[in-house]
């Protein structure tokens, strides 16, 4: 089994070849950031232009970089959503193309599933594991029993952890994405100093709050602006030290309970967030209580990538799933609503 995989949910435009021994023959991913940089954010009119004019070239240099052709593949995967509308729908169109040009079979996949399949295809391991999807966009803990067999245990009921290290970069003055830059400052400060809230760990379950704390780190800069007349660059790191200690300590705790609730024998993470070190040391710390081994695939597998759709297009067409040319783009789409995508269906 070989497959292309197609992802184009979001502002990188990928593609991978992938085969059903989980080998990654080729994985080109074509970043927009530098499009959208001047934006503050993904504009979503530039992201789907963009992605239609470099997804045949990123499909050709996959295939290129695969020593392959058309002909050598056994189907197409797309994600079909969730995701900005435009992207998806030029993602579709392009493996529907394909699909029709060669008679090769089309599965559309979920982005979420091509995220929570990863471990499968970087790692070979069963299920049933837990997933904590901790990105840019999203946060939330999975229990994977399958291919399309995904339980929603929690997640944000605001901002993403990588949308909060984003904002506190901005409040900070530090550069887009913020992520390594925060932690790199964190790197040097006393997470003591200044305290910060630990949101909804007063709370039973494993839902997750990030936005008070962003907010949380704009007052406490402004109370040390007022107090000092300005910002230190101490000032800077011990805010960032304590952000990323509250954050740690949240995705800990709640890591905690969904293995306490759903014990199995892996927690696994995908999404940019878990390329942070202290978060990263957190989870396996939680993990190794509860007797779980932890996963953490590569970061170029972690980000969005071609590869893990083309693997969750090989689990899906070896349950027999496969989707014809009524396939749909969906903004929306749980992962918990069934990994199938709606056929003939908008959303
Ligand atoms: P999605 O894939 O959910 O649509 P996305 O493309 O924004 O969203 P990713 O590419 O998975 O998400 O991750 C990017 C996010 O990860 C950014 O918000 C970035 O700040 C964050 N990030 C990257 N490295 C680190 C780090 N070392 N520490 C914390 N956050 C990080
Ligand atoms: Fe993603």
């Amino acid at each position: 089994t070989i497959f292309l995989g197609i992802e184009s949910s979001c502002d990188d435009t990928a593609a991978a070849v992938v085969t059903g021994d989980r080998r990654i023959l080729s994985s080109v991913v074509s970043s927009q950031s530098d499009l959208h940089a001047d934006f503050g954010g993904v504009v979503p009119e530039i992201a789907a232009r963009a992605h239609a004019e470099r997804l045949d070239l990123v499909v050709e240099q996959a295939l290129a970089d695969a020593g392959l052709g058309l002909d050598a593949l056994t189907g197409v995967a797309v994600t079909a959503g969730p995701g900005l509308i435009g992207g998806v729908m030029a993602g579709v169109m392009c493996a529907k193309g394909i699909a029709a040009g060669t008679g090769l079979p089309l599965v559309g996949v979920n982005h979420l599933a091509g995220h929570a399949l990863t471990p499968r295809l970087t790692d070979g391991i069963d299920y049933s594991y837990l997933m904590l999807l901790v990105s840019g966009g999203h946060c939330q803990f999975l229990r994977v029993d399958g291919p399309d067999a995904f339980t929603r245990l929690g997640g944000t009921i605001d901002d993403a952890p990588g949308e909060a290290f984003d904002k506190v970069a901005k409040l900070l003055a530090l550069p887009q994405p913020g992520g390594p830059h925060v932690e790199a400052e964190a790197a040097g400060g006393d997470a003591h100093r200044i305290s910060l809230p630990r949101p909804l760990l007063d709370r039973p379950g494993c839902d997750m709050s990030f936005s008070g704390l962003k907010t949380a780190v704009l007052r406490a800069r402004d109370t040390l602006i007022a107090d000092q007349g300005g910002l230190r660059a101490a000032d800077r790191r011990d805010l960032c030290a304590a952000f990323q200690s509250a954050v740690a300590d949240v995705l800990a705790e709640k890591s905690r309970r969904a293995l306490a609730l759903s014990p199995v024998p892996v927690l696994a993470v995908a999404g940019g967030v878990a390329a942070n070190g202290e978060i990263r040391a957190a989870l396996e710390h939680v993990a190794a209580r509860a007797g779980a081994r932890f996963l953490a695939p590569p970061l170029r597998l972690c980000t969005d990538n071609g590869a893990m759709i083309a693997w969750a297009g090989i689990e899906r067409f070896r349950m027999g799933q496969r989707d014809d040319m009524t396939l749909s783009a969906r903004p929306r789409w749980p992962l918990d609503q069934g990994a199938a995508p709606m056929l003939g269906s908008g959303k």
